[in-house]
């Protein structure tokens, strides 16, 4: 048996025993160490978007593997390795194209099988990626967001010596910074709303960062890069305003990538939308961060900057490590909007 977190229902999960999971072949069982609760376990527990019952949810996880399943050949028990959810069918065209996360008959570790907000969790073989001793489980918790971010730079077709803007402060929006920086940007540029989400962009590399609550902050923007606009322009919050400044802050020929998951209906101006005809840029959306091989470079890199350290990480990207033991009250906190400012860790030792 094991200790997990269990949902019963909306707004009900408790903290019980359950089968302790088994390595079958193929699959891996991790001890897990920490997971963090994703924007879209919110409404899995706190609304109707669980998909039965009972579930247990968790995806973002870092652990050690404990057991290994007949066949397994890429890891062993003790390595430390980070979570990926999606288990696409491997069969559908998009599979086979090596567009994993189109596929429209994936599974998902954490929603749609049981997850990580527990002492154990069963996953493919492939679902977890090796990381080194100079990543700490915390970080470790932190690869889906940095993949997520690494594959939207490379929808476009990103190439070193341009001029970025990122739109939203965000944990994405602060590793699509480091990505771009990483790969060679001139200039790097935040827009957020919040000060400290600035300085902790700066901290974290960027050459500037811009409060657009400001007055006379896309005169600002567009003198940072001589009145041209930016080459590349990365939405990372899914607003509608910010989703529409993209469009502004734009240069000719400009890529244009939108991460952030939309949540409002929104309409553009002929005007602003009539900036693509004008500017001739490239506008492109970006889902999830696999490729192929499965799961993608996008996981082996994250292991890897992490690593070296050029992938930064700050202790302000975690809100609060809370007690697997006391899951529920960490769901509380996300019922008053403004409580929670960063990622919420489960620990699932404790
Ligand atoms: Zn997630
Ligand atoms: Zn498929």
């Amino acid at each position: 048996m094991m200790k997990a977190g269990v949902v019963h229902a909306r707004e009900d999960i408790r903290y019980e025993d359950i089968e302790k999971p088994k390595a079958e072949p193929g699959k891996v069982v991790v001890k897990v160490k920490y997971t963090g609760i994703c924007g879209s376990d919110i409404p899995r527990v706190n609304g109707d978007a669980c998909h039965y019952f009972p579930n247990v949810l968790g995806h973002e996880f870092s652990g050690v593997i404990d057991e290994i399943g007949e066949g397994v050949t890429s890891v062993k028990p003790g390595d430390r390795v980070a979570g990926i959810p999606l288990v696409p069918c491997m069969k559908c065209e998009d599979c086979q194209k090596g567009n994993y996360s189109l596929c429209k008959h994936y599974s998902f570790i954490g929603s749609r099988e049981f997850g990580s907000f527990a002492e154990y969790v069963a996953v493919p073989e492939k679902n977890v990626v090796k990381f080194s001793d100079d990543v700490d489980f915390v970080k470790g918790a932190f690869f889906e967001p940095a993949t997520v971010a690494l594959h939207g730079l490379e929808r476009t077709d990103y190439k070193g010596g341009g001029t970025v803007a990122i739109l939203g402060g965000g944990t994405v929006g602060m590793m699509t910074m480091q990505w771009a920086k990483i790969f060679g940007a001139k200039k790097t540029v935040v827009f957020d709303i919040v000060d400290e989400r600035l300085d902790l962009a700066k901290r974290l590399g960027a050459d500037a960062g811009i409060n657009t609550l400001q007055e006379g902050f896309m005169e600002k923007a567009m003198e940072l890069t001589g009145g041209r606009g930016y080459d590349y322009v990365f939405e990372t919050a899914g607003n509608t305003i910010t989703m529409k400044m993209a469009f502004s802050l734009a240069a000719n020929k400009a890529e244009v990538c939108f991460i952030g998951t939309p949540t409002k209906e929104l309409s553009f101006t002929v005007d602003e939308w009539e900036n693509m005809n004008r500017k001739e840029f490239k506008l492109t959306g970006s889902w999830m961060s696999y490729s192929a091989p499965f799961p993608g470079h996008e996981w082996d890199l994250t292991a890897h900057y992490f690593g070296t350290g050029e992938l930064k990480f700050d202790d302000s990207f975690v809100y609060k490590i809370q007690p697997l033991s006391k899951i529920a009250e960490a769901f509380e906190w996300f019922k008053t909007p403004g409580t929670v400012k960063g990622k919420v860790l489960i620990n699932s030792e404790q």
